[in-house]
């Protein structure tokens, strides 16, 4: 790895490092100082990079009190299957198209807008508690207010509790929206007796959660839902800095093909103008262009608003956090740091976990479990989540799908190396893989499959592990 940064051969490094009296074989570790100087015999300049060194100062700065301000709440609906949430998400927006932005075509980034009055209020427009979830579960805060919907003729089912702790779990304000109003069956006191089970009591059972009965499919009491939202935001007093370098957090990202690499970002604090240079994860980006939710060019996005930005090196992922930089040189220092911290980490998962192959093979046969190992690379975060998700349904008592790394954007090299560390195919949704890790996965002798179809990849996987399975006997 050392060799590999510098652009040296191994064999010249350790051959230095034998001339130092150091006898190391290639995966041998030699510490900061040995490096620094084998480095700088080489006529190579050091420079020393440490976790604060990289970190610091990225999302430190505070804002004095003065300079805060309002800024709207960021929404996230979440309950039942079929209990309407998407047809919530689209009857608000469809309600609530400015009048000259009519013209506009309207797209999926991931996040929106509505105003009322002069107040604005964010959705999330990733229904469901997956995403919610997977973002809080790196650490980041992308909801402040969540907006439960229980179909007024199905009341309380497990998704609607499951996303009740979520909330709470986050300690997200909840806001009762019962749906389907417009139905016969509608039931909206079985709604609010069933909630108080998981301690959501509503206003009219003495609580203090606030609750709106709506129709999604007529369109009833959406502008309620909306005053019901920004009063519960008042009620938090959401502030934030807008006169600063931006910070926020990718909402969704993909790798399109006519623009390449492109990331929605929800802006918590500054504002983020186009030319700026950001960091998200481990990538980088100098933002060309910013597109809102209704396809027209922004030249700057303050608190609480979703861009799509155009002009990363690389694809993000969902939930990773974004702050502006001063200079591209900074950017690709952070970067390289963080690639290099991913792949560290990735190595030690595949060494600690499993080790050689045949290490791997004794223990399957001693805990007579079989494993089937995977990388997985798709175009966009949703349709790796549903391949995950799939294969992980797939696994038996008997053998199971594991999958070593699932990510978004194309296959590249060190996606080859993880592959080859426990032996395990590649697979493509969407994408393809670059030349390097083509010739690396031939050199290796791991498999690339492409697939563009998740049933077909699903199928295939099947039959793979079936292979594995025990003969009968
Ligand atoms: P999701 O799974 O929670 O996103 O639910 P959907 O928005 O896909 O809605 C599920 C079904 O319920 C669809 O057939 C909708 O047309 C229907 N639906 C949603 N809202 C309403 C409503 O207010 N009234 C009635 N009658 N049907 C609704």
């Amino acid at each position: 790895d050392f060799a590999n940064r510098m652009a040296e051969r191994a064999v010249d490094v350790i051959k230095l490092l034998m001339k130092q009296g150091q006898m190391l074989k290639i995966n041998d570790v030699i510490d900061a100082d040995t490096a620094e100087l084998i480095a700088s015999e080489m006529g190579h300049t050091v420079k020393r990079v440490s976790e604060s060194d990289v970190e610091e100062g990225l999302f430190t700065e505070v804002d004095a009190d003065e300079a805060m301000e309002s800024r709207p709440p960021v929404v996230t609906i979440m309950g039942h299957v079929d209990h309407g949430k998407t047809s919530l998400l689209d009857a608000i927006r469809k309600a609530n198209v400015v009048a000259g932005e009519a013209g506009g075509i309207t797209q999926h980034i991931g996040a929106y807008q509505v105003e009322l009055g002069d107040q604005k209020i964010t959705f999330i427009d990733t229904p469901g508690h997956a995403a919610f979830t997977q973002m809080r579960a790196r650490g980041a805060k992308a909801t402040d207010i969540v907006v439960l919907v229980v179909a007024a003729d199905d009341g309380v089912k497990p998704q609607t509790k499951e996303a009740i702790a979520h909330a709470k779990a986050a300690g997200v304000p909840i806001i009762v929206a019962i749906n389907k109003m417009d139905k016969p069956a509608a039931d909206p006191t079985r709604v609010r007796t069933e909630l108080l089970q998981d301690e959501i009591v509503v206003e009219s059972m003495g609580g203090d959660v606030i609750d709106v009965e709506v129709s999604a499919l007529k369109g009833t009491n959406l502008e309620k839902l909306l005053e019901m939202i920004l009063l519960q935001a008042e009620v938090l007093e959401l502030k934030a800095n807008a006169d600063r370098t931006a910070e926020g957090i990718v909402i969704e990202a993909q790798l399109d093909k006519g623009r390449g690499p492109v990331a929605t970002v929800l802006i918590q604090k500054g504002t983020l103008r186009v030319g700026d240079i950001l960091v998200a994860g481990a990538e980088w980006a100098r933002v060309r262009a910013m597109l809102d939710e209704n396809g027209n060019q922004v030249k700057e996005a303050g608190p609480s608003k979703p861009v799509e930005v155009l002009g990363f090196q690389g694809t993000p992922e969902a939930g990773d956090r974004v702050a502006v930089v001063e200079n591209e040189a900074r950017a690709r220092e952070i970067v390289d740091y963080r690639q290099r911290q991913k792949r560290e980490k990735a190595s030690l998962h595949i060494s600690g976990a499993r080790g050689s192959l045949e290490q791997m093979m004794n223990r399957l046969q001693e805990s007579g479990r079989k494993e089937f190992p995977l990388v997985i690379k798709g175009d966009v975060q949703g349709s790796v989540e549903a391949i995950v998700g799939a294969l992980e349904k797939l696994g038996t008592d008997e053998v199971a799908a594991r999958v070593l790394h699932a990510g978004v954007g194309g296959i590249t090299e060190s996606d080859v190396t993880l592959a080859s560390a426990s032996n395990a195919p590649i697979i493509g949704f969407n994408v393809r893989a670059n030349k390097q890790a083509r010739e690396a996965a031939d050199q290796e002798g791991i498999e690339i499959r492409y697939y563009n179809i998740i049933y077909d990849l699903v199928d295939d996987i099947k039959a793979a592990m079936s292979g594995l399975l025990s003969p009968e006997r």
